[in-house]
């Protein structure tokens, strides 16, 4: 296995209990994850942390108390070292070693994992828990090693604390990295130049300390609300409005609008259920959020750059924010639109755009990450005939149900293409993956078969059915990296399911249901350690 994130240690500890011999490989010295990494300024969830957790065991639910309604990077990593402490993972997870290759072994359906440092092992199934927004991209502008200032990346934060007091500051990037810790860094800096490159929708996170009463409150009703999250749309407990949006009066339309916006940030785009369909509905929540954020921008022509005109609310990602638009307001920071007068290069003192030079001390890049498959696609994985996964990939990422690939026989991904992923309470998400995943094994050992592969088929139906659901919806009309957008040359494909969590499990449970439809189940010399004389398509 792969990764020791929220994904990695749940796999671990799930496939542990189910007598598996599990090694997870990470290439970070600790556990965490995206919560290992992201360490910048005002780094915190946008799902509810009572909500972003595990949900597997009521022990761990019960034991441990959130302090805020949304936790800060440093909480949720203390939370992940407790729980890997807590169940004893940490024996069985190889720290500090990049996972470099994967070749499968088709004679004996054996996967070959080789490390940076050259290590080799062989394991009967191949893990890939190694996050949908972990290859962070760092743009490549002209004479950016020349810059003698200090360099951040928001997915590659220091440990030590950044003290930008008294210093000229950029940040480049405006999506949720950045929307998080401009605030911060601006509070800091003698003066603190935005990039923007496109405007984004950005709601206030209404973060508030969890009281003990509220606290007790969610863990006495957390079944409930549990319950809930795993048959929702997006694997948390809130509940769209029960009709589409022009179906309101205009009254009820603001309350509904009103509400979502005072319980805070990525939700929003769930006010309606046709909010992410129908455009004149999106239009209703965009002009609500535009009246909004207007109201708390000083400078109206500031205002117009700072709210998107080209792309509908929640097509991408909604940012949850503190405070981030009335940072504007400050005398100390200026919006540079990068649309408008784009980057050229950077030297030695700064960054010359089009119109102007930035004589600065410090660049934070908020630039993001080639996401959904730049981790995987990193690697080299190689499966049958030694077809890579990079080039069968080449067009877009292919999966059946976002979990295997065919070729690559027992090889899962955890939360990668396909899946509703991103779209979804990720934690709640990787448990989801990881229970099908062990008990696919488990009906593989059960029943005396090696391996399982989707057919080639299948995984072509599936991508279509994506690209279905996509362009009945409002998602493919923005540049986003659900698309593929921000990485030059990646191929324009929308990556993920969006027909929303329970739809996406029932799907999944009604394949497994059927004996794994849509997957060759295969004997051959690895079922258990039984030899069996039969390799080959079983069944399907
Ligand atoms: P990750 O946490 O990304 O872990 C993957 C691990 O795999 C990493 O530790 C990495 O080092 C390791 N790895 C990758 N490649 C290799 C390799 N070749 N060899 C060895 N190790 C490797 N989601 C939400 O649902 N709600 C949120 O509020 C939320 N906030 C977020 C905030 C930030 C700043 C970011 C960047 C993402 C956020 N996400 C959020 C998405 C977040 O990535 C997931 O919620 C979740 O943490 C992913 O867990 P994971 O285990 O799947 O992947
Ligand atoms: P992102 O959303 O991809 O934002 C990257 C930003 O950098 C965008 O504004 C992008 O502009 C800009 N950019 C990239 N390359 C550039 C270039 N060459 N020149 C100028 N600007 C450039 O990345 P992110 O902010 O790290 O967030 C990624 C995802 O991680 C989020 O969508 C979310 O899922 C998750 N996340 C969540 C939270 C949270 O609130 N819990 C916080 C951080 C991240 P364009 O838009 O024009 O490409």
């Amino acid at each position: 296995m792969v990764g020791a994130g929220f994904a990695g240690l749940y796999a671990l500890h799930k496939l542990r209990a189910q007598g598996l011999s599990v090694r997870v490989l990470e290439a970070a010295p600790e556990v965490g994850g995206t919560w290992y990494y992201n360490r910048y300024p005002g780094a915190r969830c946008d799902v509810e942390s009572v909500d972003y957790c595990y949900s597997f065991s009521d022990e761990l639910q019960q034991e441990w108390n959130w302090t805020e309604k949304y936790a800060t990077q440093a909480e949720i990593l203390r939370y992940l070292k407790w729980v890997a402490d807590k169940l004893d993972l940490r024996r069985d997870i190889v720290f500090n070693t990049r996972v470099v290759s994967a070749v499968l072994d088709e004679s004996r359906l054996r996967w070959t994992v080789t490390t940076g440092a050259g290590e080799v092992l062989t394991a009967r199934f191949c893990v890939m828990a190694t996050g949908a927004l972990s290859a962070a991209l760092t743009p490549d502008f002209p004479g950016f090693a020349e810059f003698t200032g200090e360099i951040y990346h928001t997915a590659h934060w220091p440990h030590d604390p950044v003290d930008f007091t008294g210093k000229q500051v950029a940040v480049i990037g405006t999506g949720s990295s950045g929307i998080q810790s401009i605030p911060i860094i601006a509070e800091q800096a003698a003066h603190l130049y935005v990039f923007q490159r496109t405007a984004n929708f950005s709601v206030p996170a209404g973060n508030t300390p969890l009281s003990t009463a509220e606290l007790d409150e969610i863990k006495a009703n957390y079944a409930e609300r549990r319950r809930l999250s795993w048959r929702s749309g997006g694997g948390s407990p809130h509940i769209t409005a029960p009709r589409p949006t022009l179906e309101f009066d205009p009254q009820e339309r603001r309350a509904a609008f009103e509400k979502r916006w005072q319980l805070g940030g990525v939700l929003y785009s769930k006010t309606f259920p046709d909010q992410m369909t129908d455009l004149a509905a999106n239009e209703e929540a965009r002009k609500f959020y535009e009246e909004k954020v207007r109201a708390v921008i000083e400078d109206p022509a500031l205002a117009d750059l700072l709210i998107p005109t080209d792309h509908p609310i929640g097509t991408k990602r909604i940012c949850t924010d503190s405070n981030y638009f009335q940072t504007f307001n400050r005398p100390n920071v200026s919006l540079v639109s990068v649309r408008a007068t784009p980057i050229e290069s950077v030297d030695a003192t700064g960054i010359n755009t089009t119109e102007a030079h930035y004589d600065l001390d410090a660049i934070v890049l908020a630039t993001g990450f080639d996401a959904m498959t730049g981790a995987l696609t990193q690697i080299d994985i190689i499966g049958r005939d030694g077809k890579t996964l990079r080039d069968d990939w080449a067009h877009g990422p292919r999966t059946y149900l976002g979990l295997g690939i065919d070729g690559f026989p027992n090889l899962f991904v955890i939360s990668g293409p396909g899946a509703p992923a991103v779209l979804a309470n990720m934690v709640l998400h990787a448990e989801a993956h990881v229970n099908w995943i062990a008990d696919a094994i488990a009906y593989l050992d059960d029943n005396g078969y090696a391996a399982m592969e989707p057919t080639h088929d299948a995984v072509d139906r599936w991508g279509a059915e994506l690209a279905r659901r996509a362009d009945e919806s409002l998602f493919t009309k923005a540049e986003s990296w659900y698309m593929g957008a921000n990485v030059p040359g990646k191929p324009r494909v929308f990556m993920l399911f969006i027909g929303g969590f329970a739809a996406y499990n029932d799907i999944c449970a009604d394949v497994a249901t059927a004996g794994y439809k849509g997957f060759v189940l295969l004997k051959g010399p690895a079922a258990s350690g039984r030899q069996t004389a039969e390799t080959g398509c079983d069944a399907e």
